[in-house]
């Protein structure tokens, strides 16, 4: 059965969507047939609605109290980025959600093409909902950051610099910004946690999963 929440460390994590504008060199989805240690992510196209993912964090909590809830799936969440606003507000709100805490952090986990995804400038529309932000920018280089992110056509000519514009944007309303880079796959690391700083954004770089 696929997870539509599920635990990793200390957060509940969020799998809204399969669907991905980039096919990244390093996604690990297909070598792990669409499992993240243990749990089934392969949504297999089903979309469930808001009202289904807030009662399952609910009685997640009930459960087990979680750190953080994180949007952050084998898929773009701002694909869907209305589902994933209701449910953050659900969250932020208290909307019949308690116990589950209305301070409760809530971080994204994304690609940074949400505004070219839905065609506007989506920071403000995370304000006050998103506490943080990680953007997997990878690469500081425009013509890497093609032949990494693989994105699809649509996404290909301006995808760069929109990813950039979105975590300069980000990093000015959102409490945390995070660039998140991997090593060992060719991406300059000093230069992409200067660009980090210059956007104004934290850094993170992870290894690769294999
Ligand atoms: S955005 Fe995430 S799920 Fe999609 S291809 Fe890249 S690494 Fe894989």
């Amino acid at each position: 059965m696929p997870e539509l929440v599920y635990r990793h460390k200390t957060g509940l994590y969020v799998n809204l969507t399969n669907r991905c504008p980039t096919a990244c060199v390093f996604c690990i989805k297909n070598e792990w047939k669409m499992f993240y240690r243990g749990s089934d992510l392969n949504l297999d196209g089903a979309e469930p609605e808001a009202g289904a993912f807030t009662g399952l964090i609910k009685d997640a909590w009930l459960q087990k109290s979680f750190d953080e809830l994180v949007f952050c799936g084998y898929g773009e969440p701002t694909m869907r980025l209305e589902t994933l606003i209701k449910i953050a507000r659900a969250v932020k709100t208290g909307q019949g959600l308690s116990p589950v805490p209305d301070e409760l952090r809530i971080r994204l986990n994304t690609n940074g093409l949400g505004s070219l995804i839905n065609g506007r400038d989506i920071v403000p529309e995370l304000k006050g909902l998103i506490d943080s932000v990680h953007v997997s920018l990878i690469t500081v280089d425009a013509v890497q950051w093609l032949a990494l992110m693989r994105p699809g056509p649509e996404y290909a000519r301006n995808g760069f610099e929109s990813a950039l514009t979105f975590v300069r944007a980000a990093a000015r309303v959102l409490p945390e910004t995070v660039v998140t880079a991997i090593a060992g796959i060719g991406a300059d690391l000093g230069k992409i946690r200067a660009l980090a700083g210059e956007l104004g954004a934290g850094i993170r770089i992870r290894p690769v999963l294999d």
